[in-house]
C-alpha cells in the first residue's frame, strides 16, 4: 500500500480531483477495492478501501501500488503492434494489423470455416467486459473452436455441481457461525488473505479450526492444529471419516431421508473401507482419524472449506465428491455454520452471459485447456489454422511449457493479445498490445464474496496500447458485424450488470464504490435445501471402485510412479504474485535462481543433497535446474515448487509438469499427478 506521491502520468482529462474507486483486477477471490485519490489531475494516493464490507483496505502482497502505477509506463511495456518478419518482430501499424487479422480470418472461415481458428483464452483481469464481449465476436464469427476444462478449478465445479445440482459457497463471514472448522487443502495465507481474519477470530473464540494440507503452510497461524496428510490421499480420509460417523449414529436421518439420494451405496461403500490402511496411506494415526471424525460428526454446524489444491489430481473431483459426503450425511448442508465451500459461481448468475451469444451457435468444438497441445494436434475437419490468445499465457500457465510452445510455433497464424512480452506472446506471429487495470473499463465480481465493483479507466492508455473491448470492436467492424458490438464500454457493462439493475447496481453506482451484489443472495448455501440436480436431492458418489482406484492414485497411478520418479510434484502459490501475472525482478529474486525446490529434511537425507545445492528435477516430461531449500514444513514424499516464473528464464515449474494426466471429472489439468525425481548435478 503506497501512501507516498507516485510519479504518474495525469489522469484522463475528465477524472475529476478527488476520490475515486476502483477494483484488483487479479484472478483471485477477494477482488478487493481501492480507494485512489486525484489532485491537480494525478494520482496522489493509491491504497485499499477500508469502507469494502469485507475486505476493509487491506491489501495482499500481489499488489502493492508501484506494481498498476510503476507498470504503466514500464520499459517491460508492448507499445505498438509488432509482426514477426523472420525471427523478429517489426513495427507496425494498428491500421495494419487490424487488416492482417481480418484477411486471416477470412481465409480461414473461407477455406476451412470458422471452427479452424481457436480463441485460446483465460481469466486474465478477470473482468465481466472481457469474459462477455471477446467471446461475442467470435459467436458472431460463427463460432470459433473454444477452450474447455481448466488449469484451476473444473474438477472441483464439476464434481459439487454433481453433488449439488449446483456450486455455490456459504458467504465467508458465514463460518463465524461454525462451531468446528476443516480448512482442507486451501492455503488462504496465500490465495485468500482476508479469510485468515475469520479464522484467527475463531481461534480467539475457542473455536477448532483445523488444518488438512501435506504442506505447513502460513495457514497454520491461524489454525489450532495441523494435520500433514500424504499428498492424494484426502478421499481416503474423507471415506474413513465417514464410516465412523455413520458406525457412531452420528448421521443425519432427517437430511438423508428427506434430501439426499444414493446414501445406501454410499454408506455400504463407505463401511468396507479399512481404516487402519487409510490412516497408513495417510501418514495419520487412527487416532487422529477419529478424532478429526469426532468432532465433525458431533459438533454442530461444523464447516469444510476446500482449497484447489485437493483437486489437482487425476481423480480429484472424485476426492471433493467423497468430501462433499462428510457434510450430507451429517446434515451439514443448507445450515449457517455448515456447508462444505469450495468457491462462489453463483455470482455470476447475476450477470448476463447470454450476451457472449454462445446459445445461438449451432456447430461447436471445445480444446480441452489442460491438454491444449494433444488436442489442437489431434483436430481435425478442420484442423487449427489460426490461434487468438486472449488473458491468458498458456505457455506459461498451462502443463509440459515446452509443447505448448512448439504447438503454437507450428500453428500457421497465432494473434496474441498482450501488455508484455510474455512466452506466448514470443510465440505469436502478431502482437496486439493491451491496455491493463487504470487503463480500461471493467466490472469484476468476486468468487470468494457476494461483491462487484468497477474497475474504471482512470490513466490514458498508454503508447498505442487498445483494451480487448476496442480490438474486437473494431474487428467486428472490418468484418461486417460492427453494429452487433457497437457502444462504449459503460454501456456494455451496464447490459451486462442487466439482472442486477434492480438491485440499483450500475456502472455510475459502482463508481460510488463496490456493492453487495444480491441483498437477497443466501450467505448459506442450500438453505432453501433445493438441489437443482435431476432427482432434487443431494446425490452422492456411489462408484465403490472409486476405493480401490484412491489407493492406487496415491503412489502408483501414473505408470511412471514405480519408474524412477518417486515424488509428487505440488507447485503452490506464492503470496507475492499470481500465475504468471506480471513476471518481474522481484518475482524472479522470490523464485530463486535456479528456482527453489523445497524438499522434507528426511528426502534431502534419502537424496544425499544439501541445502542450497543446484539439482535437476525432473519428470517424465523433461527436467529443470533448481536450488535445493530444506524445510520441515514440505512433505517428505514431495517436491515442491512455486508455480509462475518465466519459460524463457527456466525458472516455470511447468517446463515438467505432464499435459498428458486430465481430471476424470471435469476435465482439469492434473498438475500434482505429475511425478518426479531429483538428480544430483555432480
Ligand atoms: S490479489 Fe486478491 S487479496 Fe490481493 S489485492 Fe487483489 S483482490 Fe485483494
Amino acid at each position: 500500500m503506497a501512501r507516498k506521491e507516485l510519479d504518474l502520468p495525469a489522469v484522463l482529462s475528465h477524472i475529476a480531483d478527488g476520490v475515486h474507486y476502483t477494483t484488483c483486477t487479479h484472478d483471485c477471490p477477494d477482488a478487493c477495492n481501492f480507494k485512489l485519490i486525484v489532485r491537480d489531475g494525478r494520482i496522489v494516493q493509491l491504497r485499499g478501501n477500508p469502507d469494502h464490507g469485507y475486505t476493509r483496505g487491506n491489501l495482499c502482497g500481489k499488489t502493492p501500488a508501484e506494481i498498476f502505477t510503476s507498470f504503466h509506463n514500464s520499459d517491460g511495456r508492448l507499445r505498438h503492434p509488432l509482426y514477426r518478419k523472420g525471427c523478429r518482430f517489426g513495427r507496425i501499424s494498428w491500421d495494419e494489423a487490424f487488416g492482417i487479422v481480418c484477411e486471416r480470418m477470412k481465409g480461414c472461415l473461407h477455406e476451412y470455416g470458422p471452427l479452424s481458428i481457436l480463441y485460446c483464452h483465460g481469466a486474465g483481469t478477470f473482468g465481466g467486459l472481457l469474459r462477455v464481449v471477446n467471446r461475442r465476436f467470435f459467436s458472431l464469427l460463427g463460432g470459433a473452436s473454444m477452450l474447455c476444462g481448466s488449469i484451476c478449478d473444473s474438477a472441483g465445479i464439476v464434481a459439487q455441481s454433481l453433488d449439488f445440482g449446483d456450486q455455490r459457497t456459504h458467504s465467508p463471514e458465514d463460518i463465524l457461525n461454525s462451531g468446528f472448522v476443516l480448512i482442507w487443502g486451501k492455503n488462504p495465507a496465500n490465495t485468500s488473505p482476508h479469510f485468515m481474519a475469520n479464522l484467527r477470530l475463531l481461534k480467539e473464540r475457542g473455536i477448532d479450526v483445523i488444518l488438512i494440507d501435506p504442506i505447513k503452510t502460513q495457514t497454520v497461524q491461524a489454525c489450532t492444529e495441523y494435520y500433514r496428510i500424504q499428498p492424494n490421499t484426502d478421499g481416503l480420509l474423507a471415506l474413513a471419516m465417514a464410516r465412523m460417523i455413520i458406525e457412531n449414529g452420528w448421521i443425519d436421518h432427517d437430511f438423508l431421508l428427506r434430501h439426499t439420494i444414493g446414501y445406501e451405496d454410499f454408506q455400504r461403500i463407505a463401511r468396507k473401507v479399512n481404516v487402519s490402511e487409510v490412516a497408513a496411506a495417510c501418514g495419520m494415526r487412527i487416532e487422529e482419524i477419529e478424532s478429526i471424525a469426532t468432532r465433525y460428526g458431533r459438533i454442530k454446524p461444523s464447516s469444510i472449506w476446500l482449497g484447489f489444491g485437493l483437486q489437482r489430481y487425476v481423480n480429484g473431483g472424485e476426492v471433493f465428491r467423497y468430501i462433499d459426503a462428510l457434510g450430507a450425511i451429517t446434515g451439514n448442508i443448507g445450515k449457517s455454520g455448515g456447508g462444505v465451500s469450495h468457491q462462489s459461481s453463483e455470482v455470476q448468475k447475476y450477470i448476463d452471459y447470454s450476451l457472449n451469444l454462445e446459445h445461438a451457435i449451432v456447430k461447436k468444438r471445445f480444446i480441452r485447456k489442460g491438454a491444449l497441445p494433444e488436442d489442437i494436434e489431434k483436430a481435425q475437419n478442420p484442423p487449427i489454422k489460426m490461434i487468438v490468445v486472449s488473458a491468458l499465457n498458456p505457455v506459461a500457465q498451462c502443463p509440459n511449457s515446452g509443447r505448448v510452445r512448439e504447438v503454437l510455433q507450428k500453428t500457421d497464424f497465432v494473434v496474441v493479445i498482450e501488455s508484455v512480452m510474455s512466452d506466448t506472446a514470443q510465440c505469436a506471429d502478431l502482437i496486439l498490445p493491451t491496455t491493463r487495470m487504470l487503463e480500461e473499463d471493467e466490472v469484476m465480481w468476486a468468487y470468494g464474496t457476494h461483491y462487484i465493483g468497477l474497475s474504471p479507466r482512470i490513466l490514458p492508455a498508454p503508447y498505442e496500447t487498445k483494451s480487448n473491448f476496442e480490438i474486437f470492436q473494431e474487428l467486428a467492424k472490418r468484418l461486417g458485424f460492427g453494429e452487433e458490438i457497437a457502444g462504449d464500454s459503460r454501456e456494455w457493462i451496464n447490459r451486462i450488470l442487466g439482472p442486477v439493475s434492480g438491485f440499483g447496481i450500475s456502472y455510475d453506482s459502482l463508481l460510488e464504490g463496490p456493492q453487495p451484489l444480491n441483498p437477497n443472495l443466501q450467505a448459506v448455501a442450500f438453505e432453501d435445501l433445493r438441489f437443482t440436480t435431476p432427482s432434487g436431492r443431494f446425490d452422492f458418489i456411489r462408484r465403490a471402485e472409486t476405493v480401490s482406484e484412491m489407493m492406487q492414485h496415491r503412489s502408483h497411478r501414473h505408470p511412471a510412479a514405480g519408474n524412477g520418479f518417486p515424488f509428487t510434484f505440488l507447485t503452490v502459490h506464492h503470496h507475492a504474485w499470481l500465475n504468471s501475472n506480471m513476471y518481474s525482478e522481484k518475482q524472479k529474486a522470490l523464485l530463486g535462481s535456479p528456482p527453489n525446490v523445497f524438499v522434507h529434511p528426511s528426502t534431502a537425507g534419502a537424496l544425499g543433497v544439501s541445502e542450497g545445492e543446484i539439482v535437476y528435477v525432473c519428470s517424465r516430461i523433461g527436467e529443470m535446474k533448481a536450488t535445493v531449500r530444506i524445510s520441515e514444513h514440505y512433505h517428505p514424499s514431495a517436491v515442491t515448487m512455486y508455480q509462475g516464473g518465466s519459460v524463457s528464464d527456466l525458472t516455470c515449474a511447468n517446463l515438467i509438469t505432464d499435459d498428458s494426466l486430465i481430471s476424470n471429472i471435469g476435465d482439469m489439468s492434473a498438475f500434482y499427478s505429475t511425478r518426479v525425481n531429483i538428480k544430483r548435478t555432480v
